[in-house]
């Protein structure tokens, strides 16, 4: 199976797509990864959804990532002793550290960290910013704020506070316990959720010990002020949509979505454009066109992948919005336009063997109009910067690692071909023409360009580019 377009779909399981039948729709209609969110599923539940993705996998062949995404330190607020309360504008109400049920005064805050941490003139956004409070003293253990737009609140609802720096870090306990059960149970990659600086992904990492790799959900402001740091120590992005557009001004989250995706492009780690793309299939079989024009926008920045969150997890129509998704990306693709915006965006290659080659394979194949770039790699290093370039040919990607397939079923362009590793040079050349020629990329008497690093599974060596002739004896496979 091979997909018609280079930007990655990446689908979240739940309610609505949690047996394999639907799941293998998904995967047919264009889902290359698939994301179980934390928040809503239990260990059990984690657990049984990985096993029927490999079982799909296996029996299409083909590499298909997970991403396991950790809730992160979400705030919430005690409960109301007679259900839901009205907030006033103008009025006063304070949090504390009392646990009793709260009224129109008053309401309990779980978290005295945050109570220490409030300055005076912060806001708090409740539930998702519908309620917006400023703190206008702290007393320690209580914070007595001031209503600046009310709306009614009830239990437990979301606080958000994008002028406090929180001290804590981007893990709970929860965090930790899902982290452990999903390494455990061989996923790829992990999403954290409410990341604020470096180190809260240096800790995830120490945590996992290479046996996922790891998403940086960028959804607070504070990140935004640390975000090379951020991506310097992290594998990939996500633009959270969702999270980032309650703690920012939502003006601000379009400029904030370019500039994380060109900023990740230039780093050569892939960036997930996520939350509300087409939102409004959750309950309807077409998207409005300002929904198409927001995937489409994903498409022309050049971004790895863009994500369904409620659409594919709890929606009516979770094939239809995968397959929206799929549509989208191949029109926009096609459009000559595409090819001319991503390639303005294209970054120099750094000084290493490894950018070098990949930017003459690029040029050589292009210049030559050959029909794939064919990367041997073995950690996947290669491959992430031949798709940094963004060629205009395919890209196949061939590892002896099932771990590395499945990581890079989140990038940008790659089809990626799990293989033994070559015995020798011809051996590699053969089989790279065989691959292609099998999985549709090229036909007897094209060529294609070959990048490995040479002795074959020293990671990062890559060292040799090799054009080739696919020959007829390919066709016997
Ligand atoms: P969430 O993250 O769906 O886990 O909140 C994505 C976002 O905030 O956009
Ligand atoms: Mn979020």
């Amino acid at each position: 199976m091979r997909r018609l377009r280079r930007i990655k779909i990446l689908a979240t399981l739940g309610p609505a797509s949690s047996d394999s039948a639907m799941i293998r729709k998904l995967f047919e209609a264009g889902a290359d990864v698939f994301r179980i969110n934390m928040s809503h599923t239990p260990h059990d539940k984690m657990r049984e959804l990985v096993k029927t993705i490999r079982n799909v996998e296996s029996s299409y062949g083909r590499p298909i990532g997970i991403l396991v995404d950790l809730q992160g330190p979400k705030l919430r607020l005690g409960s109301f002793a007679n259900g839901p309360i009205q907030l006033n504008n103008g009025s006063n109400f304070v949090l504390d550290s009392i646990k009793e049920p709260g009224d129109e005064t008053r309401v309990y805050l779980p978290h005295p960290e945050i109570l220490a941490a409030l300055k005076v003139g912060d806001a708090l956004l409740l539930d998702d910013g519908k309620v917006r409070l400023i703190c206008e003293e702290t007393q320690g253990d209580r914070a007595v704020t001031r209503v600046v737009i009310g709306g009614k609140m009830s239990d437990r609802k979301g606080v958000s506070l994008p002028d406090t720096d929180l001290p804590m870090s981007a893990m709970t306990n929860k965090d930790r316990a899902d982290l452990e059960a999903a390494c455990e149970t061989g996923i790829d990659w992990v999403a954290l959720s409410f990341v604020q600086r470096a180190e809260d992904v240096v800790e995830a990492k120490r945590m996992i010990r290479g046996r996922a790799a790891v998403m940086a959900k960028i959804e607070k402001p504070q990140a935004i002020d640390r975000l090379e740091d951020i991506l310097e120590v992290s594998d990939a992005l996500m633009v959270a949509r969702g999270d980032l557009g309650v703690e920012m001004p939502l003006e601000r989250v379009p400029s904030l979505q370019k500039q994380m995706t060109r900023m990740a492009r230039r780093a050569g780690k892939p960036v997930v454009v996520a939350t509300q793309m087409l939102e409004s299939m959750i309950s309807s079989p077409v998207p409005t066109r300002a929904e198409v024009s927001d995937v489409a926008t994903a498409v022309y920045e050049g971004a790895d992948a863009i994500m369904l969150s409620a659409e594919s997890a709890a929606g009516k129509y979770p094939v239809e919005a995968v397959s929206t998704m799929n549509r989208i990306g191949e029109e926009v693709e096609r459009d000559v336009t595409y090819r001319t915006v991503v390639t303005a965006q294209r970054p120099d290659p750094e000084a290493t063997a490894g950018d070098a080659i990949a930017g003459a394979a690029r040029q050589i194949a292009e210049t030559l109009d050959l029909s794939a770039i064919i990367c041997w790699t073995s950690s996947g290093s290669t491959a992430l910067r031949v798709a940094r370039e963004r060629p205009k040919v395919p890209v196949v990607a061939i590892t002896p690692s099932l771990h590395t397939g499945r990581k890079l079923s989140a990038v940008w362009g790659v089809h990626c071909v799990v293989a033994e590793d070559a015995k020798d040079q011809d051996d590699m050349v053969e089989r790279a023409g065989r691959i292609a020629f099998r999985d549709g990329f090229a036909k007897s008497g094209q060529r294609v360009i070959i990048v490995a690093g040479v002795p074959l599974g020293t990671p990062g060596a890559t060292n040799m580019v090799r054009i080739a002739y696919v020959g007829p004896s390919d066709a016997d496979v």
